[in-house]
């Protein structure tokens, strides 16, 4: 049994420890190997460890993936082209790769009580391109064909192609504005779908800074949306996903929820019934490796009716899929559907809480006040600073995070105004609540000692001693919490 540097015990065993010395000696072998092909990459590799090693990663979108994950990756299923589907492929010798992509999808259904999954999404921004056509293709193509009398388009007039296409291109889409935490695949100009769609945004509440369903429902009423998505990389609440589902119902459209950042509190069931939101929505994406802890890489759950479309993602919107990869996310989804791993989840939560606290308790300015996942949203105006200087006077003295809009954002989406800070990774550590509480100070310590010069937006200075002294204290954290325990190379 593991212990926080607290000495509080916990139930969470430290990743991978059970097979350490077996994964040591692997990655040792693989190590030698690629040095005698490539030493540059042999020494990245090494350095890449001992600088997450050494660093407080507080990346709310990261995390450490487990040594089983990690070496799942590293085989000859890569040298497989498999497009296509389970047991319906453009190439031939893809049984070995039906049983990989069968087993995680069945995985991932079960984990989170889907009737259909998809594992091929190479990343997150692809299962939601994926989802975005597959709805498309389900609610505008299927009935225009039915329509013009036709079951595929290779047989449709010019003059009907021409009609669909406008259709396809002329859809509107309901998504959570950038600066309130919405992703840029939601709908906006620097991604795909801000130019595929005509967008709308909502946002939340100027008073709260929480979201405000019936502000939603009444853009929805307005907008009349084909696609209501949900879903956030930088809001600190809970959503309820019911809610959305029925705002979605009213005006007719399709509820697509991005989970890509609180997969794994919702794996974990921590968010559970309305706040879960794979019964409630038409279609789930997410990514698998930022709070559910698996490879990088993106997964689809759906609604049956929904299914036949997602299932065409490939070659429709991706290239053939990463066999290696899909091989991963079955072993982290397996890992995901141990009893450890919802205690992990709940630690997730309860950290951010204390992450929180120990912010409002030292007097920062949270967006929303506080936080109920796994961010935490630190408004650095208080401090005389923009997002850009704090992160990296906080780089500076060790501490990893990254700039982040607020609402209203007063210095735009380069500068910001705001730190997100995430607890999955350093949970992943073993870090637990008084840690976090540490965290809190050593980010305040920072941050007081930080001033702007003059009135650049990027330019600070760091008061002498600080990235000293807090580099020092991060360390006695680090080490009493050690990432992959055991683990030598
Ligand atoms: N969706 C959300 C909500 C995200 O936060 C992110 C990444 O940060 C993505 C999608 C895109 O994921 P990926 O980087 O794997 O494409």
């Amino acid at each position: 049994m593991a212990a926080d540097s607290t000495g509080t015990a916990t139930s969470a065993p430290p990743l991978g420890a059970e097979y350490a010395d077996t994964a040591s000696a692997a990655y040792r072998a693989a190590l030698d190997v690629i040095e005698s092909v490539e030493p540059r990459i042999a020494a990245a590799t090494r350095k890449e460890l001992a600088d997450q090693r050494d660093s407080l990663k507080l990346i709310a979108s990261e995390n450490y993936a487990s040594p089983a994950v990690l070496l799942t990756m590293g085989s000859w299923l890569s040298d497989k082209y498999a497009e296509g589907t389970i047991g319906h492929r453009f190439y031939a010798g893809c049984q070995n790769v039906d049983t990989v992509e069968s087993v995680a999808a069945e995985h991932a259904r079960e984990l989170f009580g889907a009737p259909y999954a998809y594992v091929q999404p190479h990343s997150g921004i692809d299962a939601n391109l994926v989802a975005y056509w597959a709805i498309l293709a389900t609610r505008v193509e299927a009935p225009s064909l039915a329509e013009a009398g036709v079951k595929h388009v290779n047989n449709l007039s010019e003059e009907d192609w021409e009609t669909l296409r406008h259709k396809l291109g002329s859809q509107r889409l309901l998504g959570m504005s950038l600066d309130a935490g919405g992703h840029l695949t939601h709908g906006f100009r620097p991604n795909i779908s801000g130019k595929m769609f005509h967008q709308r945004s909502y946002g939340t509440d100027p008073q709260t800074g929480l979201l405000d369903y019936g502000a939603v429902a009444a853009a929805a009423r307005e907008f009349k949306p084909l696609i209501l998505v949900a879903g956030y990389s930088a809001y600190p609440r809970r959503i309820n996903f019911a809610t959305m589902r029925e705002i979605a119902d009213e005006v007719g459209a399709t509820l697509m929820v991005d989970m890509a950042h609180f997969a794994g509190l919702v794996a974990g069931k921590v968010f559970t019934g309305d706040e879960d939101p794979v019964p409630h929505a038409h279609v789930t994406t997410t990514t698998t490796h930022k709070s559910l802890r698996g490879p990088r890489g993106g997964l689809i759950l759906a609604q049956p009716e929904y299914a036949d479309a997602v299932d065409k993602g490939c070659p429709m919107v991706l290239g053939g899929p990463l066999p290696h990869v899909m091989a991963a996310k079955a072993v982290a989804l397996a890992e995901a559907r141990q009893p450890a791993f919802a205690t992990y989840a709940q630690r997730v939560a309860d950290n951010a809480q204390a992450l929180a606290d120990g912010f409002v308790r030292r007097g920062a300015r949270l967006v929303t006040g506080g936080t109920d996942n796994h961010i935490v949203l630190l408004d650095v105006t208080s401090f005389g600073l923009t997002g850009r200087q704090a992160e990296s006077a906080l780089l500076n003295a060790g501490v990893v995070t990254n700039r982040n809009s607020i609402p209203a954002d007063p210095n735009g989406a380069w500068y910001t105004s705001g730190i997100r800070f995430g607890t999955p990774a350093l949970t992943t550590r073993g870090f637990g609540a008084a840690d976090f509480d540490r965290v809190a100070e050593l980010v305040v310590d920072v941050l007081t000692n930080t001033a702007p010069v003059g009135t650049s937006k990027a330019k600070y200075t760091l008061a002498d001693g600080t990235a000293d002294r807090v580099r020092a204290a991060a360390a006695e954290l680090l080490a009493a919490n050690p990432l992959y325990p055991g683990l030598t190379l």
